[in-house]
This record gives structure tokens, C-alpha cells and sequence, in this order.
């Protein structure tokens, strides 16, 4: 395929897979696949000696004790964290270990077939998990996705998490979906792009493709049958296609165009070393979304004016566990020091919707986003928010802390919340503790129910932060992370714009600041629009911080508040995208 321009394709006879899909995060890499999550398929399935089948069969039973061990692990965690309903969906998956006719059949392969472990675990889970697929009733057919889930730990114990990966240079990620708790575990150093059949343009892998600064495309129907581990990929991210196997011309155009795209970005990062305000030197704080101590360095090392949103769960996910509160305290130290003073935003628990820790979600909601997540699981749950807000004031003491809390949806979860924040703050005094007696608390306005009332919601903590992520999700009514409806996934849309502007007024009207840290802020085409409605603070992922602020010192404060009121007063997405100048199908554009 030849791409003379952005947007303009001509095929090249000699590629042999040209897959379009919906552009998630711009950039090209050009690199070997890794088809992640068929590893039931990939393992490699070696014949072994009579005299090796005791030794294969100790490795078998070495796993399934460890997978075991973790799954009880996880249920006494689970059961005490969220309730004895929940904890059982992990016992229920060390009961799969316990049956003996799937334990025995595999062993019978080992013997009979004499073939390696891992190998007989892979045919056996995969049988098992065909005859319950195609099962009549929906329980059982639930249940294949377990059993295909155990039989993969147990092979992930024998051969080492990314083991089963045969490359040991840079890939491309090649999945069906990516979870949140996939992307948590992942070698990220590794991976130079994502392709995906699941997952919309704000789903977490593509979030963390684009803080990552590598491409992705997802919506890739069937991409497991197309594209095989070892394959070559060229993969532009802007225009949401991959090619598998190109020609050696098309090489070459890749080769290029990454080089220049390496110039480009060298010369876009001088930027960071300019002020973050307008043409008419209007001044707007440009802050880091992060999910990591290392991330923290990373922002106060590219200039960022403080971390407008440390996503906590992301720390929880990593470790596969519910942090206790000196874990805590450290992780969340280990973002704030390197930040010297600048402000550092923690978020309580985002838990639920697509984010879990631990692989499953173990309240199995039929519709998890409109569920029980996020603040709603902490209400319940008094023992975790006040850990959390312990070890968050325990931070606080070492450095400009801020408390953020998510999803909140009325005035009278967030004055729940903040009474265990008090709560947690008079424990620390009688303890002796110290904290930021001044520390500022803030609410969320992700849901449509939070910006209408966020006037009422300002005059009772001490900041507002929008989350557009959720609040195009939830105002549209489209899910984030769905391929299907991802182009009906529009935070230009005048609906959305209209509860920005209810949010930044009412705000203004208690007389509290209000930041934005969805990915909004982070896409060049909207920073105009953000600024013209009234927002003067940003936080983006590290990865956007020089596009951003380019964005910013090109805004004309005068244009850019027309912009808004036309805009505002728009009948349509499309007509809001003519007058940004955006492709109304693609909203990750090219910095
Ligand atoms: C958002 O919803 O915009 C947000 C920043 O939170 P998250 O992406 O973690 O849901
Ligand atoms: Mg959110």
C-alpha cells in the first residue's frame, strides 16, 4: 500500500493483508506481531521421551498447586474486600483445577501422547472449553471462558508470563481485546503498537497506547485469523491501518515515514521548554495523568506543572491486589516526591466498569459501566476508602497533595464521601500522624447528573475536574470501549460541550477551580474549543504534553471563545467537526 499523503491510499498488490480499523492512537512502528491471548494456540507442543513424562507431570502438578494457591489467595482477598459473593467466583475457578476427569485426561496425554505439559494442558482446556461453547444453555457457555482463562495461568506458571512470547525484540500487540488488567501486567518497554478487534477510541489500551506514545488501531474484525505471531506489521496509527507482511517497497515508505516521524517529534519536543500559555498570554496550568511512580519522574522531567490525575487503580491492578495502607502510602509517596512541591492529584478507587483487579470482574454485571464502580463500591465499603484516604493524607505530608474522587453523581455521594475523609483525618490526629491539614479535596464530573448540579457540587469541596471520557460515555450513550459503537463516540458532540460549559460556570460561580483530565484535553483539534469555554487547566498523559502545549500557545484566547459559543450553539457533532476542522471520524488526529 502507498500512502502519498495523511488519508490517501493506493494499493500495493505485493502486501499480503491490508486491515483498516478505527485509528486510536496516531504514530508508525513497523515490527514483528504478537498475538496475545491465543496462547491455548501458540504453545509449542515438543515430543518428549518415555523416561521425561514423571518430570513433565511434577511441572504440571507444581502449576496447578501455585494457579491454586493464587485463585484461594485472590477468593479470601476478594471475599474480604467485597463480600463472600464475590470471592467465590475465583473459588468456583479452583474447582476447574479440582476435577479430576480434566486432570486425569490431561495426564493420560502426557502418557499416552507423550507430549509436553504445557502442550496437554493447551488440547484438553481447549476441548473442554468447545464442548461448553457450543452448550445450550448460557451458564455453561459462560463457564468455557473460565476454563480457557485457568488453562492459560496454569501454562503461564509453567513457562513465565511473557514466556510464551517467542519474541524478545519490540513487537506489535496483536489481541482480541485488551483488558485493563492485560495492560497492567504488561512488558511495556516492549511493545511498539497495538491492534485490536475490541476496544473503542477511549477503552484503557488505548489510553495507554497513546501515554505510551505508540500506535494503535482497533475494530479490526477477526484479527486473530489474520494475523499470525512473528508476522511483520507496519502499522499507522493515525490512519488506522496495518499491513501484515508488506512489500518491500512498502518497508521502505514505513522506514521513512517513521524516521521523519522521529524528526518531527524531536523538534515538537523543544516546546516543553516554552511557557503553557496562549498567544494573548493567557496562562493554562498543562498537568500529567499518570498511573505510576515512574511515571511521576517522568512528568517532572518533561515539565509538567503538577499530576492533575494519579489513577490509584492503576497502582492496585499492577500488583494484582488490594494495596493495605502502608503499601499504599508508599506508592503513592514514590509519585509525589519527584513532583517537589507541585501539585500531585491522587484518585481514590476507580474500580469496576472495565478496570478489576485481579483478571475477573467478580460482581458479573450485565452492564458493569452503569453498575457497581468506582465511589459506589468504596460507600460500601468504609474499611477500603479509609485506608485509601489515610494513606493518601499520609503522602500528603510530603508533598502538594490533592484528594480526587471519582463518579460521583450527586451531591450527596461526594458529602458521603468527604465525611469519611474527615473521618480518616481525625483518626491520623489522634494518632499523631502527620498530614496536610489544608490538603483540597475535588469531585469528578464524569456523569451527565454531576455537571448539571456542579454548581451545588463546587460549593462543597474545593475543585472540579472533568472526566470526558466518561462524560461523552455516559451523556451519548456509548461505551467507551465498544468497537461497534465507536464512531457514534464523539466529545465534539453539542450536547457534551453544552455540560463543559454548565461545569466550567458552575464552578466558577462557587468560586472553585476546574481542570479537565480526560483525553479531550490531550487531542490537539479540541484544546481551542476547551480553552474558548473556560477551562485553564489540562492534564494529559505524558505522551501528549508537547502536542498539548503547541496546541496551547497557538490558541487566540478571542477566537477561541467564539469558537465555543458557535460551537455550544451547534445542532450537530458534524457541524461542530467543520468548525474544527476535524475528520468526523476520526478524533485522534496527527499533532
Ligand atoms: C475520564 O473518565 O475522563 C477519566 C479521566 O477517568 P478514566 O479514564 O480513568 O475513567
Ligand atoms: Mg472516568
Amino acid at each position: 500500500m502507498s500512502v502519498n499523503s495523511r488519508g490517501s491510499e493506493t494499493p500495493d498488490t505485493e502486501d499480503r493483508v491490508v486491515l483498516h480499523g478505527t485509528p486510536v492512537s496516531p504514530g508508525i512502528a513497523m515490527a514483528p506481531a504478537f498475538v496475545y491471548g491465543d496462547i491455548l494456540d501458540e504453545v509449542e507442543v515438543r515430543t518428549i521421551d518415555a523416561s521425561e513424562v514423571d518430570g513433565e507431570i511434577a511441572r504440571l502438578r507444581d502449576a496447578v498447586a501455585l494457579v491454586k494457591t493464587e485463585l484461594l489467595r485472590d477468593a479470601r482477598h476478594v471475599s474480604k474486600q467485597l463480600g463472600q459473593g464475590e470471592g467465590d467466583v475465583f473459588l468456583a475457578h479452583s474447582m476447574i483445577l479440582e476435577d479430576p476427569s480434566i486432570l486425569e485426561a490431561i495426564l493420560d496425554i502426557i502418557r499416552n501422547s507423550h507430549v509436553n505439559a504445557e502442550a496437554a494442558v493447551a488440547e484438553e482446556m481447549k476441548r473442554v472449553t468447545a464442548v461448553l461453547s457450543s452448550a445450550d444453555d448460557r451458564y455453561l457457555r459462560d463457564r468455557a471462558y473460565d476454563v480457557s482463562d485457568i488453562g492459560q495461568r496454569v501454562i503461564e506458571r509453567m513457562l513465565g508470563v511473557w514466556a510464551h512470547c517467542p519474541l524478545s525484540q519490540p513487537m506489535i500487540l496483536v489481541a482480541r481485546e485488551l483488558r485493563a488488567s492485560d495492560t497492567a501486567s504488561m512488558d511495556r518497554g516492549r511493545i511498539l503498537g497495538f491492534v485490536t478487534e475490541l476496544g473503542g477510541t477511549e477503552s484503557h489500551a488505548a489510553i495507554l497506547a497513546r501515554s505510551l506514545g505508540v500506535p494503535a488501531m482497533a475494530g479490526v474484525a477477526g484479527i486473530l485469523e489474520r494475523v499470525r505471531t512473528g508476522e511483520l506489521i507496519a502499522l499507522d496509527g493515525a490512519l488506522g491501518v496495518a499491513i501484515v507482511d508488506p512489500s518491500t517497497d512498502t518497508r521502505a515508505r514505513y522506514e521513512s515515514m517513521r524516521e521523519e516521524e522521529i524528526r518531527e517529534r524531536h523538534e515538537l519536543a523543544s516546546v516543553l521548554e516554552l511557557p503553557s500559555v496562549t498567544r494573548d498570554g493567557t496562562e493554562i496550568a498543562l498537568m500529567s495523568n499518570i498511573a505510576s511512580g515512574d511515571e511521576a519522574r517522568q512528568a517532572a522531567e518533561l515539565g509538567a506543572d503538577g499530576i492533575g490525575l494519579l489513577r490509584s487503580e492503576m497502582i492496585f491492578m499492577s500488583a494484582n491486589l488490594f494495596l493495605d495502607e502502608d503499601a499504599q502510602f508508599a506508592a503513592y509517596r514514590e509519585a509525589v516526591e519527584p513532583m517537589a512541591g507541585k501539585p500531585v492529584t491522587i484518585r481514590t478507587l476507580d474500580v469496576g466498569g472495565d478496570k478489576f483487579v485481579g483478571s475477573e470482574n467478580p460482581f458479573r454485571e450485565h452492564n458493569p459501566n452503569l453498575g457497581y464502580r468506582s465511589t459506589r463500591v468504596l460507600l460500601d465499603r468504609p474499611d477500603l476508602l479509609l485506608a485509601q484516604f489515610r494513606a493518601i493524607l499520609r503522602a500528603s505530608a510530603h508533598g502538594a497533595v490533592r484528594i480526587l474522587v471519582p463518579m460521583i453523581s450527586s451531591v450527596d455521594e461526594l458529602r458521603q464521601a468527604l465525611g469519611r475523609l474527615d473521618e480518616a483525618k481525625g483518626q491520623l490526629r489522634s494518632e499523631g500522624v502527620a498530614f496536610d491539614e489544608n490538603i483540597e479535596a475535588g469531585a469528578m464530573i464524569e456523569i451527565p447528573s454531576a455537571a448539571m448540579v456542579a454548581d451545588r457540587l463546587a460549593a462543597e469541596c474545593d475543585f472540579l475536574s472533568i472526566g470526558t471520557n466518561d462524560l461523552v460515555q455516559y451523556t451519548l450513550a456509548v461505551d467507551r470501549g465498544s468497537s461497534y459503537v465507536s464512531r457514534l463516540y464523539r466529545p465534539h458532540d453539542p450536547s457534551v460541550l453544552a455540560l463543559i460549559a454548565r461545569s466550567v460556570e458552575g464552578a466558577a460561580s462557587a468560586g472553585k477551580p476546574i481542570s479537565l483530565c480526560g483525553e479531550m484535553a490531550g487531542t490537539p483539534a479540541y484544546v481551542p474549543l476547551l480553552i474558548g469555554l473556560g477551562l485553564r487547566e489540562f492534564s494529559v498523559s505524558n505522551g501528549r504534553l508537547p502536542a498539548t502545549k503547541k496546541a496551547i500557545r497557538d490558541v487566540d484566547l478571542d477566537t477561541a471563545v467564539s469558537l465555543a459559543n458557535e460551537a455550544v450553539a451547534a445542532s450537530t457533532a458534524g457541524d461542530v467537526a467543520a468548525l474544527l476542522g476535524l475528520d468526523d471520524s476520526r478524533h485522534h488526529e496527527e499533532p
